[in-house]
């Protein structure tokens, strides 16, 4: 697309300033924290939980991220702080709330004043990379700031197919660290889940003699006009090119996962996986993601290999905002001033205590969740319209609870409202896109607009 910024963009200084809790323990520098592990950061955009072999899924979608997970801590509930990228990622790479972060719709970046991982590891001595294939989170978006390099050649739009790009830049990075002194950190982010839904070879369920209105690689605007009318015959067409994209990233993943097999690099390096948000098929009637805070949205993946940590599972309820001081207290540096996570490694002392866990949107309406054990509450509007569920007995939200008889409930629903009030007295003031005509142009075709409180206009592509 014609408004990415394409090729490899260096940005040695970023213009965040300095870590409001500069790291203690690290000299300034290339070559200050030898000793220290690398990281590698997977995110898959668009790849809800329950469509991995390895939370259960029936259909064989993920071996090299099931062999990862098997010698790793994987998280069964994992919450995205938002069901679309920008807000989500901005999350993950802050520890901060979307509202807090100024981050409202479209055109809303990260703010150059934040401090962000990548900057505190940047600053702790760390070789600092990252190869995205999304504009929601390119250097236009504002996520450059901390990286050395930033690779944006594989921000290629919604038919492309972008896997094996990804990895082989991610690959010729690894490549260049292999006799470096000092560590590395890469993030990688995938995009072949998100529609279009693309059939690939070796799709983990073969073709069948399906003749519905699904086709491989279809426009998002053509189901969402259809959605009301999709059968289940069509939403299972959906799933299976959705499986097959998710099998075609395991592929490439399983690519750079194998070199730090191959080089040794594996046993000193910390992997931590995971997605922005998840995809709805029909769950609570519509397609798509951003509209709702249901858990086939906001219910992500997430695995962390941490040498020295045994394999296990984890059942608490984790959030993405937790990964940021996670691999910080891993790493022995200190937190940063404004976190709102914690370190979720199995022992610390932090994971067991009780938490509520907030995500929220502005699309298709104002939606704010808490989830505190196994309930969730989610309101709608500005009056709050409240809706509760029991996920322990009811994992797929079918059965709202009866909201007056439920004592929990009552204690949830003034945290959610207090949670609201402080992050917006907490927001920082929106950092938008500059967008040009021509940008504003190509975004129309696209489907963006400014429509953050609105449902979307029917009849336009929408891809978040
Ligand atoms: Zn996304």
């Amino acid at each position: 697309m014609a408004w990415a910024i394409l090729g490899l963009v260096c940005c040695a200084v970023s213009s965040c300033g300095e870590p409001e809790t500069p790291p203690s323990n690290a000299a300034k520098g290339k070559g200050a924290s030898p000793n220290r592990p690398n990281i590698l950061l997977i995110v898959v955009d668009t790849l809800r939980r329950d469509h991995l072999s390895c939370y259960g899924h029936p259909v064989n979608t993920s071996p090299a991220i099931d062999a990862l997970a098997a010698k790793s801590v994987v998280y069964n509930r994992a919450y995205a702080q938002a069901p679309w990228t920008t807000p989500s990622l901005a999350a993950l790479l802050s520890s901060r709330y979307p509202t807090a972060l100024g981050i409202k719709g479209d055109r809303s970046a990260l703010s150059p004043d934040l401090v962000l991982l990548p900057e505190v590891l940047q600053e702790a001595g760390y070789e600092t990379a990252a190869v995205v294939s999304h504009s929601f989170c390119s250097s236009r978006w504002g996520f450059d700031q901390g990286f050395n390099a930033f690779d944006e050649t594989n921000v290629l739009g919604h038919a492309a197919v972008t896997s094996e790009g990804v990895s082989d830049q991610g690959l010729a990075f690894l490549q260049t660290q292999e006799d470096a002194q000092e560590p590395w950190f890469l993030w990688l982010h995938y995009f072949d889940p998100h529609c279009a839904y693309i059939e690939q070879e070796g799709s983990p369920t073969p073709p069948n003699d399906y003749a519905g209105l699904v086709k491989s690689g279809q426009l998002y605007q053509e189901l969402w006009q259809a959605r009301r009318d999709l059968s289940e015959d069509d939403y299972n067409e959906l799933r299976r090119l959705y499986d097959s994209e998710i099998r075609h990233t395991d592929e490439h993943i399983g690519r750079v996962l194998d070199h730090l097999e191959r080089t040794g690099a594996m046993d000193n390096t910390i992997i931590v996986f995971t997605a922005d948000h998840g995809e709805e098929f029909g769950d609570h009637g519509s397609i798509g993601h951003a509209r709702t805070l249901h858990e086939e949205l906001i219910g992500v993946p997430l695995i962390a290999h941490i040498p020295g940590i045994a394999p296990t599972t984890v059942e608490q309820p984790v959030a993405l905002i937790d990964v940021y001081p996670t691999l910080l207290s891993a790493l022995g540096l200190p937190p940063q001033q404004g976190m709102e996570g914690r370190d979720i490694r199995p022992g610390s002392a932090q994971i067991d205590q009780p938490r509520v866990i907030f995500s929220e949107t502005n699309r298709g309406g104002k939606l704010r969740a808490a989830i505190s054990g196994n309930l969730k509450i989610v309101t709608r509007g500005r009056f709050g319209q409240l809706t509760a569920f029991d996920l322990e007995n009811d994992p797929t939200e079918a059965k709202p609870l009866d909201n007056r008889q439920h004592a929990g409930v009552l204690a949830l629903a003034p945290l959610l409202a207090q949670w609201g009030e402080r992050m917006r007295a907490e927001a920082i003031p929106e950092h938008t896109v500059d967008l040009t005509g021509d940008d504003q142009s190509q975004l129309e075709q696209l489907g963006y607009g400014g429509d953050d409180e609105e449902t979307p206009r029917r009849g336009r592509k929408r891809k978040d």
